[in-house]
């Protein structure tokens, strides 16, 4: 559309013009979504101020964020001064957050306690495990999240360290996309004992979910007897919800949930995600986003390519990059991708 190609490539406020132009982009039905705690409103304020600087407030995508709890005022007054966006404030039902009834809390605690003695992060925490128990299967559930397809996932106290200068949704639309990342590393083995024989029995269960040319030869490196514990760190995600919504994903969530292992164990949302992006996707639908420059402690993806990190204008240590650390998986994504 003409109008697209006449808005200024940068404005700090809004005027006329630069409403215009938003009025004429093309847009995805898409979101921001961040949960946090009431307690984490420096780092959201900090969060959601980078990602407006470096990419939304040429595209004035909404907002919805979500907490166990009712956000104060301060953080509504707080975080709506970073945007001009609409920004939503959602309260997470209990039964879509809380440890359920039937899990046997004894059980429980005895694999917490076990975790804490071999100091695994977060191995004591119950509200760690809802938070990932949330994550796996119900945020996209949640009411505010009803009217959205596509989302992007972002934390309190992350880093986007370059300008976007292109339409992630838009480009996952149009390039049949249903899952993007930055970061992946490797998982806790002691978090999971049992999750990738939970993963085998599902696929004897349910061939008919699994995809064909999926990324399953990025989870293993022995043709699928062990989980190599790779995984796309969570924390960053943009993908599109009808993933999770459709049957193939709610048969798997309801299956782990069924299990207990989010209680009896430590299971993450990032291999539980993971997993499932590698079974029933193909390996095509799943996506690297090399030029977002991206850190949330400890690791940071910044891009290589010397013009893609002077085009977007990148404020991290190229060396740093996490891509090609010993921790992280991305050359075994290479390599089932052909990529490099
Ligand atoms: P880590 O990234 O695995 O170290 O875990 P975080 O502490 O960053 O938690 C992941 C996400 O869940 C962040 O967006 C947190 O703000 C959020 N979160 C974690 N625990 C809670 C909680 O008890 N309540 C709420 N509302 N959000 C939480
Ligand atoms: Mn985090």
């Amino acid at each position: 559309a003409p109008g697209a190609q006449s808005e200024p490539e940068t404005y700090h406020h809004l005027n006329v013009n630069s409403s215009f132009a938003l009025l004429a982009k093309r847009r995805a039905n898409a979101t921001f979504v961040i949960l946090a705690r009431n307690s984490d409103l420096n780092g959201t304020v900090q969060s959601v101020y980078q990602i407006e600087e470096r990419f939304n407030k040429k595209h004035r995508y909404p907002y919805v964020f979500l907490n166990d709890e009712p956000f104060t005022e301060e953080f509504k007054q707080r975080i709506s001064l970073m945007t001009s966006s609409l920004t939503e404030f959602g309260v997470i039902p209990s039964q879509h957050w809380n440890q359920p009834d039937w899990i046997d809390e004894e059980k429980a605690k005895k694999f917490r306690d076990k975790l804490v003695e071999q100091d695994i992060i977060y191995g004591g925490s119950v509200s760690y495990r809802n938070m990932c128990r949330f994550n796996s299967g119900f945020f996209f559930k949640q009411e505010l999240m009803q009217k959205y397809r596509w989302y992007w996932r972002i934390e309190p106290d992350v880093n986007f360290h370059c300008d976007i200068d292109f339409d992630p949704f838009t480009f996952m639309e149009d390039n049949n996309k249903v899952y993007g990342f930055t970061i992946t590393p490797y998982e806790f083995e002691a978090t999971i004992p049992s999750l990738w024989g939970h993963v085998q029995d599902f696929m004897k269960q349910h061939p008919e979910y699994i995809a064909q040319d999926n990324a399953m030869g990025f989870m293993s490196n022995d043709g699928g007897e062990h989980y190599n514990l790779c995984h796309f760190w969570s924390n960053f995600e943009i993908a599109d919800m009808e993933f999770w919504r459709a049957p193939a994903y709610s048969a798997f969530f309801n299956y782990l949930d069924s299990t207990g292992g989010f209680y009896y164990e430590r299971w993450g949302d990032a291999p539980v995600h993971s997993l499932a992006a590698a079974m029933f996707a193909k390996k095509d639908e799943i996506h690297f986003f090399n030029e977002i420059g991206y850190g949330h402690h400890p690791f940071t993806h910044c891009p290589r390519d010397e013009n893609v990190y002077t085009k977007g204008r990148c404020n991290c240590d190229r060396q740093q990059s996490f891509d090609y650390h010993g921790y992280s998986c991305m050359i075994h994504w290479d390599k089932l991708t052909g990529r490099v």
